[in-house]
């Protein structure tokens, strides 16, 4: 049962990459509102019943187990179950239509709440839900999961469309994304390239983030400053100032350090018996990491060639005509080339199921992440300042792998194929791996640059800093809204 003080709603798409930092990013701004102490305010959570990875929803069965007992003011609503749509053309429309069912449900939940609803905050790929807090005159804020450069992007995209007749990926030329270096067509987001239903509702996103309030985004205003300059002063949308976009990243949840009698996970364990800044991880966010029998061999005679000792986790196929494209866990023995666990047992760990990968990033021994480019691994590796090799698997990742190395100088390039299912060479890997854990210049200032990026990233949430002030500012606006007094904030 909700309280009587003012709460902020959150809907979180109930996915590994958006529902955990936005979850955590919420719970920030509940205690720059004095929620965490003063009680001036109370924190609700809106969960869809999505189709989550069973890794999730222990994830969020652990949250409100933790969050329930821990006295603070959260409380936590399961949404009833919609029928799921059956006859959608990708992911992108499946999410968004999804989404569009839980409308009713979203209405009468937040018309039932006992307390006043200060602020809405839902996921990017809610804005369908804009219609419902529009309906009930409440604020509400869209919390954007990604980087600023696609924020940005996804801000041009209406004009875009109206700019271009035939596909994106046939214009001539780069793309012009406010705030970053010109963008080759071919790097963009995958549903961006062709128009179509899952196109569509990308553009609709960008006309309907305009109407937020603001836009609460999980990235470090010190990491893309360009970007966030461009959507402040209005080069996204011609002849209108996008909302104020607040910074919030970053807002990891690490698991405390065993405590006496517990073991650590398998993978830590490992890790820690590893000489500083000496293993490669590779691993490859929610839906990635289960490649096709050839590409598993490439990898597997590129670390073995490499001499670097490396942490794999590679997973098994997706299930076919299953609803949510989650790996499953690899038969290594069946999947990697004969002998090679044997000759690289000394030095390589291949882990076939979900990692604990936040807890493996804190470990001193990982020296370099050979990533997917999901912006929740870029910002877990940036915070322990790992440089990083990007192969961009699906969704903004190209975008995001330029940005990492053009922009942030982060990362070492490595040549993907993207015509060929985003496809890399044993050699290139090999020479990635060797570039990143060591041997060569272009390693060296990437490792620099990530130095650099913890830096920012850890005074980011320090008091005064960036996503710190942010918060703050965000915290005042909402409680003004519900007639608060600004100054009643906590720190
Ligand atoms: N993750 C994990 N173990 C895995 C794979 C992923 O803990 O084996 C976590 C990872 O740390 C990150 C999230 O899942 O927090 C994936 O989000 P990201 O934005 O990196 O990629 P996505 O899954 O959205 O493509």
């Amino acid at each position: 049962m909700a309280s009587a003080c003012p709460t902020i709603v959150l809907i979180p798409l109930c996915v590994p990459g958006h529902l955990p930092s936005m979850f955590e990013a919420g719970k920030r701004l509940f205690n720059s509102c004095g929620g965490g102490g003063g009680g001036a305010m109370s924190l609700t959570v809106l969960f869809t019943q999505m189709t989550m990875s069973a890794n999730l929803i222990s994830d969020v069965d652990d949250l409100i187990r933790k969050e329930s007992g821990s006295g603070l003011d959260i409380h936590f609503h399961h949404l009833p179950a919609v029928e799921l749509p059956t006859d959608s053309p990708g992911a992108e429309n499946f999410i968004m239509r999804f989404i569009q069912l839980h409308a009713p449900h979203v209405k009468a939940a937040l018309s039932g709440l006992s307390s006043p609803v200060a602020a809405v905050v839902a996921d990017y790929f809610c804005t369908t839900l804009f219609d419902v807090t529009l309906e009930l005159a409440l604020p509400v804020y869209a919390y954007f999961s990604s980087s600023a450069s696609m924020l940005a992007l996804i801000l041009r995209l209406p004009a875009l469309d109206e700019e271009v007749t035939g596909d994106l990926v046939d214009m001539e030329g780069a793309i012009d994304v406010p705030g970053m270096p010109p963008v080759p067509a071919a790097l963009l987001p995958g549903p961006l390239m062709t128009k179509g239903p899952n196109y569509e509702w990308m553009v609709y996103h960008g006309k309907r983030l305009m109407e937020a309030a603001g836009i609460i985004v999980y990235t470090v205003a010190e990491l893309e400053p360009a970007v966030l300059a461009a959507i402040a002063d209005g080069r996204c949308v011609p002849g209108r100032r996008a909302p104020t976009v607040y910074t919030v990243s970053p807002a990891l949840s690490v698991k405390a350090a065993p405590g006496d009698g517990e073991r650590p996970h398998e993978c830590v364990a490992w890790l820690d018996a590893q000489p500083p800044a000496s293993v490669v991880l590779l691993c490859f966010g929610s839906l990635g990491g289960s490649f096709p029998p050839p590409q598993v061999h490439e990898i597997a005679d590129a670390l073995e060639r490499s001499g670097h000792r490396f942490l794999w986790v590679l997973r098994g196929p997706v299930p076919a005509g299953c609803g949510a494209p989650y790996p499953t866990d690899a038969n290594v023995d069946e999947l990697l080339p004969d002998g090679f666990l044997e000759r690289t047992k000394d030095r390589g760990l291949v882990w076939p199921k979900w990692a604990p990968q936040k807890d493996i990033m804190a470990r001193p021994a990982v020296g370099g992440f050979v990533t997917h480019c999901g912006w929740n691994s870029v910002l877990e590796s940036l915070w322990h300042g790992v440089p990083m090799a990007p192969w961009p698997l699906y969704a903004e990742q190209h975008l995001k792998a330029f940005e990492l190395v053009s922009v942030m100088g982060v990362a070492v390039a490595m040549e993907v194929d993207r015509e060929r299912g985003n496809y890399v060479e044993a050699a290139e890997l090999e020479r990635a791996v060797r570039s990143l854990m060591g041997g060569s210049e272009e390693g060296r200032k990437a490792r620099e640059k990530a130095a650099e990026a913890k830096a920012l990233c850890r005074n980011a949430v320090e008091e005064g800093g960036s996503s710190y002030v942010s918060l703050q500012k965000l915290a005042r606006e909402m409680l003004a809204y519900c007639g608060c007094e600004a100054g009643a904030s906590a720190s």
